[in-house]
């Protein structure tokens, strides 16, 4: 996946389009990653018997699709697509296509 834990990410669609947040969880077999204050959904959870589960009901954030979300680009503050720059050793490296920085 393009985007890590802890990137800055944009959304370009949906209800939170345009709306800005860190990602505090990426989950790459799903090609989602949970996006702090985006898409929140209130999820009604019932007594479990265990006292540590919290119960009622619980606002969290729900995983959404990468497709949804472009990284915000740490050196021009634009969201951008991430292209990838081979160095000679043959490291790889996520690049900004606007202004051809390095994000790593
Ligand atoms: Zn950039």
């Amino acid at each position: 996946m393009k985007i890590k834990k802890g990137d800055t990410v944009e959304v370009i669609s949906g209800n939170d389009r345009g709306v800005r947040g860190t990602v505090n969880a990426a989950l790459p077999k799903e090609n989602r990653v949970v996006v702090a204050g985006v898409h929140i959904i209130k999820k009604h959870q019932r007594r479990t018997g265990d006292v540590r589960t919290q119960f009622g009901i619980i606002e969290r954030e729900a995983p959404i699709h990468v497709s949804n979300v472009a990284l915000v680009c740490p050196h021009c503050d634009r969201p951008t697509r991430v292209g990838y720059d081979v160095a000679a050793d043959g490291t790889k490296a996520r690049m900004c296509r606007k202004c051809k920085e390095i994000i790593d």
